[in-house]
Parts: structure tokens; C-alpha cells; sequence
């Protein structure tokens, strides 16, 4: 078995996107643009962007025996990701179905197909692969109880990585081997409730009691907060300033990012910094995964 820097499981979706002037009412029929297929999903995102910046990565997920499904696994294997952990069949490849209009809103409707069917016994199948890897992050693009068994499966020393989106309430379980949980501003609110409040070293101190070893939320612009009980940290990390064109997928190239260097030893605030430069870098570039910077590139940036 190789060893990989990153394991990362999750979902891995053909996002099928089409520019509209206005969405259709119930019943009525609206024209397009062309249509636009691009590989996409939380998990396949994150392991394209650590592959580019040079990390050994593996990608855990299922898709269907179909072209999205082989349009997945060409982008992987493009990138310099091991796929030897994608299974294929079950049902057909996760589909994103996306309008963009004028002013550049989305509306989304996802079919989450092969992804839904990613199961705790595909995960204890893969043991080996969990075994071979410093660092594992996962999302929730997957189903909860397979998040678990991927929890259970673990080996000591290995390294949990979890971004809860989409947000969902998470078992004690879980979130006591997150380290850390990372979360958007809007996925800190899910996860405090009513008690979030407005400034984000509350919203730290407040994920912190729910039971992760630490926490990493992102701000957007204004970059990172990690904070970490054990190491008495709470400490802002500032993004560079960029001019931003798209910022989908900018979270998912920071989880990565940040995944990574803790495989290769970084503390949290060291590897929240380099974090950061790949996030910003990944906005000022459409769409996801090709915005997603090479090292070289990220060194000119
Ligand atoms: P998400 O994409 O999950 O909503 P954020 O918007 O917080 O997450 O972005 C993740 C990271 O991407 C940020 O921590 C930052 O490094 C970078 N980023 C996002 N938006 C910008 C921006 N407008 N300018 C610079 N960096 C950005």
C-alpha cells in the first residue's frame, strides 16, 4: 500500500451548469446558454487541490459506471491523485444541477446519486487505505453513518480533518476526534445555534465546548481564526488581499491546503497561514477545481 500525505473521502459530483436571463415558474420552459459539465464535489475538490500543490492524495468515494463517473476519475488522475480507493457502480455518478443567472446567483438542485451510497462497509473495506495516511479529511457531502465509520476506522496518530458541509448536527463521537473542525462563518452559526453572537473568538470558544480538539473557522477576506485549548491558541490568520472573480470552491482549497501541511507537521497557525494563500489564490480563478493553484503558481502569487 502507498502512503499518502492526505486521504481525503467524501463526494465526488458532475457539476452541470447553465447561464439563464431568469429561472423558470413551475410549468414553464426557460432557454439557456451551452452547457458547462465540470468536475466538482467537496471530496474530489479537495483532493484535486492538494494533489496540484504537490501532497501524496488519495480520494475515497464512490461514482457511477457512467461518463460523469469516468469524467471524475480523469480529473483525479490528471491532478496526480491516487484513485485507487474511487468504486465504481451502485447508481449513477452525483449530479449538481446549477443555474447561474445575471447577477451571478445560483440555484442548485443536487442529486447526490453514487455518493449516497459510499457505506460504513466500503469504508472498513478500505482500512488499509485509512491505515496509510497521516491525515484524513472529510465533509458531509457523504452519508453521516459511513463520516462515522470513517471515525471508528481510524488509526491512532492518524489525523482527523472534518468540514461539516453541508452543516448538519454531528454525534459527540465525531466531533471529539475532530482536530480540527473547520467551518465557514455560516457553518459556525449552524453549529452554535442561537448562541453564536458576532465576534468569531466566540464563535471558537463556543465550537470548542462542543468537543473538537480545535478549530479552524475561515472569514472569507479576512482569512482564518484557529484555535487550539491544548496549545492555549487563538490566533487570527490574515489571507492576502486579492482581487476575488469566484469564490466557489475557495473553502474546499483551504481545508485541503490545510490538511496537508499538518501531515507534514505544520502547527495549526503555520499551516493555517499557507491555508489562507491557497484559498485566495483559488478566488481569483472561475470556478473550482481549475482555479485551484499549483505550488509553483502559488509562489507567484
Ligand atoms: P467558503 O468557501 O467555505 O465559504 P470562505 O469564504 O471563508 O469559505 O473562504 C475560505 C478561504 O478562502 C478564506 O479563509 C480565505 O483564505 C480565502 N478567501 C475567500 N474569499 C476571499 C477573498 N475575497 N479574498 C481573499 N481570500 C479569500
Amino acid at each position: 500500500m502507498q502512503h499518502h500525505d492526505l486521504l481525503v473521502v467524501g463526494s465526488a459530483n458532475a457539476d452541470l451548469v447553465i447561464g439563464v436571463e431568469r429561472r423558470p415558474a413551475p410549468g414553464e420552459t426557460v432557454l439557456g446558454s451551452d452547457l458547462a459539465v465540470h468536475p466538482g464535489g467537496k471530496g474530489a475538490n479537495q483532493a484535486v487541490a492538494a494533489a496540484r500543490l504537490g501532497a501524496r492524495t488519495a480520494l475515497l468515494a464512490r461514482v457511477g459506471d457512467d461518463a460523469h463517473g469516468r469524467l471524475l476519475l480523469e480529473s483525479q488522475r490528471a491532478a496526480g491523485v491516487d484513485t485507487d480507493g474511487i468504486l465504481v457502480g451502485g447508481a449513477p455518478t452525483g449530479v449538481a444541477l446549477i443555474t447561474v443567472d445575471p447577477s451571478g446567483d445560483n440555484s442548485i438542485v443536487v442529486s447526490p446519486g453514487a455518493n449516497a451510497r459510499l457505506t460504513p462497509e466500503d469504508i472498513r473495506a478500505a482500512r488499509d487505505l485509512l491505515g496509510a495516511a497521516r491525515v484524513v479529511s472529510v465533509q458531509l457531502e457523504i452519508p453521516l453513518e459511513t463520516v462515522a465509520e470513517v471515525v471508528r476506522t481510524l488509526p491512532a496518530g492518524t489525523r482527523l480533518v472534518l468540514n461539516p458541509s453541508p452543516p448538519a448536527p454531528l454525534p459527540a463521537q465525531v466531533l471529539a476526534a475532530c482536530d480540527p473542525l473547520v467551518v465557514n462563518e455560516h457553518e459556525a452559526r449552524f453549529m452554535l445555534g442561537g448562541s453564536a453572537g458576532q465576534d468569531p473568538q466566540d464563535w471558537a470558544r463556543g465550537l470548542l465546548r462542543l468537543g473538537p480538539r480545535s478549530v479552524v473557522i475561515t472569514l472569507g477576506a479576512a482569512g482564518a481564526l484557529v484555535a487550539d485549548d491544548r496549545t492555549d491558541t487563538c490566533a487570527r490568520v490574515p489571507s492576502p488581499r486579492v482581487d476575488a472573480v469566484d469564490t466557489t470552491g475557495a473553502g474546499d482549497a483551504f481545508t485541503a491546503a490545510l490538511g496537508w501541511r499538518l501531515s507534514l507537521g505544520d502547527d495549526l497557525t503555520t499551516a493555517a497561514g499557507f491555508a489562507v494563500r491557497v484559498g485566495a489564490a483559488a478566488v481569483t480563478g472561475k470556478g473550482a477545481q481549475q482555479s485551484f493553484p499549483t505550488i509553483e503558481e502559488l509562489g507567484a502569487a
